[in-house]
């Protein structure tokens, strides 16, 4: 028997690194699956659809609600995101650990439905780093900046809720951070039980 793989759900703010550190963090474990998630925002230069988003139009993505094909979801700045089920289950069946890179909304019902993942925030190490971090992108307008600048600094508020909080303030010991916490999880008594109860029924064998 091999253990589920672990449910990693890292949040954020918008500007605190969350994307940057599952990517560094898929880089530095090839195993490890990123959940591409569905949205109904537009593409922003650069981005590929089944990479980065699937996106798809708001008709779409209410028949993914219908359908039951989410395993949460959540509207942010007035855009529809959400996480398909089908691909998380399959890789958690495979015993492979897999990574979502969610809104606290959507965590927030992801812990009720999966109370054994991991819950990991992210934080910038100031204020003052994070609105740089966000106006360096440049891929805002100011209206929508001052927007996320705010939001950020509500959604802070819901770093208690996580299992483990991040500073952000070099992305490699940010990862290593977020790598050695699956790694620990791995370990944990519900997921590796089944090995003690396997040591236990093979017994002593006969011959030394
Ligand atoms: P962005 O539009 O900047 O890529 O993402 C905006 C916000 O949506 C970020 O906080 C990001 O973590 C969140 N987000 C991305 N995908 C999902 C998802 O599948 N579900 C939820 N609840 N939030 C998501």
């Amino acid at each position: 028997m091999k253990p589920q793989g672990v449910l990693l759900v890292l949040s954020g703010p918008s500007g605190a690194g969350k994307g940057t550190i599952c990517h560094r963090l898929c880089e530095m474990r090839p195993e490890m699956a990123y959940s591409v998630s569905a949205t109904t925002r537009a593409p922003r230069k650069g981005e590929t659809d089944g990479v980065n988003y699937f996106f798809v139009s708001r008709q779409k993505f209410q028949e993914m609600i219908t359908g039951n094909d989410l395993l949460e979801y959540a509207e942010i700045y007035g855009n529809c995101y959400g996480t398909p089920r089908s691909y998380v289950m399959d890789i958690l069946n495979q015993g492979r650990d897999v990574v979502l890179e969610i809104d606290p909304q959507g965590a927030l019902q992801v812990k009720k439905t999966f109370p054994d993942a991991v819950f990991v925030f992210i934080v910038p190490p100031s204020l003052d780093e994070l609105s740089k971090r966000i106006y360096k992108r440049g891929t805002a307008t100011e209206e929508v900046i001052k927007r996320r600048l705010s939001a950020a600094t509500s959604e802070l508020a819901y770093a208690s809720k996580y299992d483990y909080i991040i500073v952000n303030d070099e992305v490699e010991k940010a990862a290593n951070k977020v790598g050695n916490i699956i790694d620990a999880e791995r370990n944990r008594a519900v997921r590796t039980f089944f090995i003690v109860d396997e040591i236990c029924q093979n017994g002593i064998c006969e011959e030394r």
